[in-house]
């Protein structure tokens, strides 16, 4: 498939723009041949008025369509084949065999949401008919459902091409749930983006969706993004990046005439504590699994595990020693791009030069190739840690601060000093674990997801999974960026009142045509009325 670099206006592709810009090879720091086009004012109204559109259209599309739509999104996305996959790994450095896996996951995705909205019952229909006898007062039926909440602007991340970009989290339920989605293509992997528009836009057309319900607009600075969120036509938003990026769209979003909902999953360290008996039982095991994880992808994972909680205790040196000897052993990776590298090392260099905190590792970096990171892990004691809330912040890359208190009571304490995280662990055994409740308690308060003896990296995509958390790791705690019930992020409920049954959407008619689970006078039911 050739790359145009022009905006995606609905079926359109538009250049009105003579400012162009180029994708780039990180592993190699060379440019791609192809020019992208930065969207102008103009072409951002135009998206948008024809997103407005299609939203009256799109929503009243009946569920199976939508489906087949989502299915079709998934058949040209594969049909792109491994074009896609070369274009993701010299855009982003990831080895192809972590893109494939990560192509699947999308796949997966978008199939989950097809199966979703054919079942249907997520709509959470609940009815509750008339009692026009009742005195003093006669009850009115009342019919509650939840609807699409109008067009979605999507924020994609540098660092998953794929699951999280285009065609990846908030996109699949924006627009199962019924609403047209417009991308801000991320600058760090264009082509990408490009191709997989196309394959978005193809399986549109090819399913018979109204034109606007897919939009894909590119730029290489903010104003575009910044455009298409202050827009009127704009109900909701998707992010995921930086703590920077996400505020200040956030901010954006409220200060509008109609303010909306940014949902932002933005930064995180996620904790692991390690209690005593658990480390000498597990010594080695523990350093293994700790350095594969901190340095999976070259850390630039949203659930890297950047703090690592300890107690002196007679095992943390030969924990120290293997933590050590793991970490010098991993060899040099391509970070996503030049800024993310820069970024990672200035944070890394200012964290390991605050007080108190001393490099334990640092992997070698002889690689032959550009933007390569260094593995790196330093120690600091619990009561430098809690002194100082510099260091208790994100360094993207693979790099990890072991935090050594000197009991329980100063582990409990730094601990309380922690912000929102998308995941917490903790690592030890039922009767370990049973000794020390209020950590338990201070642990569970600040994340979206509390691992027992596992490492975060790694999301799964299933209905259990909360990949959120309190702020500053989500603008949002209630909402979940991954699985069935992400959708909520963009629908709200409507009731209807006393409806003549002919003219309800069929989720809340009396014959239950659809044969979905409801809610129907408190009985929790599949049978009609
Ligand atoms: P980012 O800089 O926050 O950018 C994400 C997207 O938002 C990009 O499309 C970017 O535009 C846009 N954007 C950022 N700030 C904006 C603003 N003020 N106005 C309008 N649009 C804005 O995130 P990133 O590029 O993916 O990675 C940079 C940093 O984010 C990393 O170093 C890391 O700290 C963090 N990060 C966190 C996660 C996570 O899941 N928590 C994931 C990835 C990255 P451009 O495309 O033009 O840059």
């Amino acid at each position: 498939m050739d790359i145009s670099g022009k905006n995606f206006i609905g079926y359109s592709r538009s250049s009105e723009n003579e400012h162009t810009f180029k994708s780039y090879v990180p592993a190699q720091n060379i440019e791609l041949p192809e020019t992208f086009h930065t969207a102008t004012q103009d072409e951002v109204a135009r998206t948008m008025e024809l997103a407005r559109k299609a939203f009256n259209e799109y929503s009243l599309i009946s569920a199976p369509k939508r489906a087949d739509f989502l299915m079709a999104i998934t058949e040209e996305i594969l049909a792109v084949g491994d074009q896609l996959l070369e274009r993701a790994h010299l855009e982003t450095g990831l080895p192809i065999a972590r893109l494939q896996s990560e192509r699947a996951r999308t796949i997966n995705q978008i199939t989950q949401f097809a199966e979703l909205i054919r079942e249907g019952s997520w709509v959470e229909a609940s009815i509750d008919t008339a009692i026009p006898e009742r005195t003093p007062v006669p009850k009115s039926d009342l019919r509650k459902m939840l609807i699409p909440i109008g067009p979605v602007i999507v924020f994609g991340s540098s660092n998953f091409p794929f699951a999280y970009s285009v065609a990846g989290v908030d996109t699949g339920p924006a627009l199962a749930a019924g609403n047209p989605v417009v991308v801000k293509a991320h600058a760090a992997h264009l082509g990408v983006s490009d191709l997989t528009a196309q394959a978005i836009v193809k399986a549109a057309q090819r399913t018979g969706m109204p034109e606007g319900v897919f939009s894909m607009l590119y730029d290489d600075g903010y104003e575009v993004g910044a455009a298409l969120v202050k827009h009127p036509a704009s109900k909701a938003v998707g992010f995921t990046g930086s703590i920077k990026g996400g505020m200040a769209l956030y901010k954006m979003a409220q200060e509008r005439d109609e303010p909306i909902s940014v949902f932002a999953e933005m930064g995180s360290v996620n904790p692991i504590v390690i209690l005593p008996d658990y480390l000498k039982k597990n010594t080695n095991d523990l350093a293994k699994t700790l350095a594969g994880s901190v340095t999976l992808g070259a850390g630039q994972f949203c659930t890297n595990p950047g703090l690592v909680f300890v107690i002196e205790s007679e095992s943390l040196n030969e924990f120290e020693e293997s933590y050590k000897n793991e970490i010098l052993n991993v060899a040099p990776a391509t970070m996503l791009n030049e800024g993310i590298r820069k970024n990672f090392y200035k944070l890394r260099d200012e964290l390991v030069a605050e007080p108190g905190v001393a490099e334990l590792a640092y992997s070698a970096i002889e690689s032959g190739q550009e933007n390569q990171s260094q593995a790196s892990v330093a120690r600091v004691s619990g009561k430098d840690f809690i002194a100082n809330p510099k260091i208790h912040e994100e360094v993207f890359g693979p790099f990890s601060l072991l935090v050594v208190c000197e009991n329980y009571e100063e582990l409990l304490s730094a601990i309380s000093l922690l912000k929102g995280q998308l995941t917490a662990s903790l690592m030890a055994d039922v009767q370990e674990t049973l000794k020390y409740p209020s950590l338990v308690q201070s642990l569970s308060q600040i994340c979206g997801r509390f691992i027992m003896n596992g490492v975060p990296t790694g999301v799964e995509v299933c209905p259990s999974m909360h990949h959120g958390g309190p702020f500053p790791s989500a603008t949002d705690a209630r909402f979940t960026s991954v699985g069935r019930h992400s959708i909520l992020r963009f629908v709200r409920p409507q009731s209807y009142q006393d409806w003549d049954n002919s003219l309800l959407p069929d989720e809340l008619k009396n014959a239950n045509p659809l044969g979905i689970f409801r809610l129907v006078n408190n009985e929790t039911t599949k049978r009609e009325i």
